[in-house]
């Protein structure tokens, strides 16, 4: 238990005191609002705080909007609220179960950009599709890589995710097959929600990043791999990753991941200015990759090369612009290791290792009613853990 917090929080739970994340739910019968998780409930902001017009909304754009120095005040607030025992009968009228009610998509999306910034799955993606030459490109180490991506089909965790049917590569002189894909993916990612805008022809700079970005979730970034190979080169990912982004329904704030911030891996390759790292923006999440239950890998967002910090700076060195509730997404995050790869083409490599299911069945790529979830913790305050929730989907043949 916190002693501190007159809600009682599980000793396991990712939502202690120090994480305080923000969502939008439903209570049963209710309209969507905005609210807190704190232990197993969810503290309803305009109930509690009784400002109607920020939190008696859909999404928290109108709360991103308002800035860092209003992101500070309401969380001393929160926190005020859950700590002060003479604030409680008032409180505890704003509590809800968080399993009686229903999450929705957190924010209203701008942009989403998907970026590509762990050098281990880069270079393992690179081993086995251009066998022979450097796994990385030339690029790689001089700029984070990232494409956008469709920000009409983010959906929130529990959604299902429907097979995606397209083009994929022809046998010898043949006509390309058109079909459900048969080697649908993930990509185990975390996401980064922006509050406060930039004007277009400016840039962002890498020391600015908590002026600018609210907070932090979890992605998972659905990839179907045989229409990808086919239809990838020269523009990159299209119609094989647009299908469906799913994310977790939880913010956790910049302002709770103090203990989790660390230095990046060392840099092997000379920045350009404008990458230089203004603080260190590593963030030590462990996350968890789950099939039908079973645990797949353990990927360290330590281990990743950029920073979202330098995401940040170089998405807008070209004076584009940030609009609220605009997304970007790490990229697969995989480590070293054999067991901390994020997505199954690295898990399996390329299909040639099938991964054996608890139920005797294997894997290379996803099956119909495969239920995928990513979970991850971080380091809190005083040796704690916080979490970041999960993001959870499932495959279907059709909606
Ligand atoms: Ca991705």
């Amino acid at each position: 238990m916190t002693s501190s917090c007159w809600v009682p929080v599980p000793e396991d739970s990712p939502f202690p005191l120090h994480n305080l994340p923000y969502g939008v739910f439903a209570p049963a019968g209710g309209p969507p609002r905005i609210g807190v998780a704190i232990g197993d409930h969810v503290l309803d902001l305009a109930h509690a705080l009784g400002d109607d017009d920020t939190f008696a909304r859909p999404h928290l754009n109108p709360f991103l909007a308002q800035g860092r120095e209003r992101w500070r005040e309401v969380r001393a607030r929160v926190t005020a609220l859950l700590t002060d025992e003479a604030a409680r009968p008032t409180a505890e009228a704003a509590l809800h179960a968080r399993d009686a009610v229903r999450m929705l998509m957190p924010f209203r999306p701008g942009d989403y950009v998907d970026f590509y910034a762990s050098e281990h799955h880069a270079a393992n993606i690179g081993r086995m599709l251009r066998p022979g030459q450097d796994p990385l490109t030339p690029q790689w180490k001089h700029l984070p890589i990232g494409y956008h991506g469709r920000a009409g089909t983010l959906v929130v965790s529990g959604t299902d995710v429907v097979r995606p049917w397209g083009q994929t590569r022809p046998a010898d002189g043949g006509e390309p097959p058109f079909g459900p894909s048969r080697r649908l993916d993930i990509e185990a990612e975390v996401g980064f929600v922006v509050g406060t805008p930039s004007p277009q022809g400016s840039r962002v700079g890498v020391g600015d990043f908590e002026d600018h970005v609210f907070g932090v979730c979890l992605v998972n970034d659905w990839s179907a791999r045989d229409l990808q190979a086919w239809e990838y080169v020269p523009l990159g990912p299209f119609l094989a990753k647009s299908f469906a982004t799913s994310v977790s329904p939880w913010i956790v704030p910049l302002e709770a991941l103090g203990a989790a911030r660390t230095a990046p891996p060392e840099r092997t390759a000379p920045l350009r200015d404008y990458l230089r790292d203004g603080a260190d923006w590593g963030l030590d999440l462990t996350l968890e990759v789950r099939l039908n239950g079973q645990l797949l890998a353990s990927p360290p967002f330590t281990s990743m090369y950029w920073t979202p910090a330098q995401m940040l700076a170089h998405m807008t060195v070209n004076g584009a612009a940030l609009r609220t509730g605009d997304f970007y997404a790490s990229g697969t995050v995989s480590g070293p290791g054999a067991d901390e790869r994020g997505c199954l083409m690295e898990i399996t490599w390329n299909g040639e290792n099938p991964v054996a299911l608890a139920d005797g069945s294997t894997r290379t790529f996803l099956e119909d009613g495969d239920e995928v979830a990513i979970t991850a913790t971080a380091p809190g305050p005083d040796g704690t853990r916080i979490g970041l929730g999960e993001v959870r989907g499932r495959v279907v043949d059709r909606p």
